[in-house]
């Protein structure tokens, strides 16, 4: 199989309920100690890189805004996040928040601005031949706002099988550049 160009496109990854346990609703993982991978995160981040997706994540994170936790805080739970992920292998090359209050920023999801921002940032990417992997309407939302194509999976489900579906199906995936 051929390899695809690394740089063309990217798989953005929702984080809570699609990479760790998403909190009950009005509930954030406040601390490193709270933040777990989902059983199927790390194995759905390891296909993606294999087939050459950049690995993107895009969160929303209102419980800064709501006073819930400090940036310091959300520092700390994605440096853990990376550790984990680091110790499996997989290397992420974008995290994206938005840490603003519901209708006060063009970032917080379904708003596109975290993925845009990507795209500023990494302007070889191809919106049309990434991905997006969600468990809200929002997240899906985003994704069509920017132009990328979404993947809905069940919230705390198995980014694996969600992935594995996505690859299965996308003519893209095996496209030779
Ligand atoms: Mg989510
Ligand atoms: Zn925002």
């Amino acid at each position: 199989m051929a390899t695809p160009n690394p740089r063309l496109r990217a798989a953005f990854l929702d984080r809570d309920g699609v990479l760790n346990r998403k909190m009950p609703e009005g509930q954030y993982v406040q601390s490193p100690e709270e933040f777990g991978l989902l059983p199927g995160a790390v194995r759905g981040l390891q296909l993606l890189a294999a087939r050459g997706y950049r690995l993107i994540v895009v969160t929303n994170q209102r419980g800064v805004a709501r006073g819930r936790l400090t940036l310091d805080d959300l520092s700390a739970i994605h440096r853990k996040m990376g550790n984990l992920l680091a110790s499996k292998g997989v290397l992420l090359d974008a995290i994206y928040f938005c840490p603003h209050e519901l209708g006060e920023c063009a970032c917080r999801k379904p708003e596109p601005g975290l993925l845009l921002r990507a795209f500023d940032d990494f302007p070889d990417l191809i919106p049309g031949e990434s991905v997006l992997f969600g468990d809200s309407v929002s997240d899906i939302e985003a994704a069509r706002r920017a132009g990328v194509p979404a993947v809905r999976m069940p919230s705390n489900g198995s980014l694996e099988a969600a992935v594995q579906s996505w690859l299965s199906t996308d003519t893209t995936a095996n496209r030779v550049k």
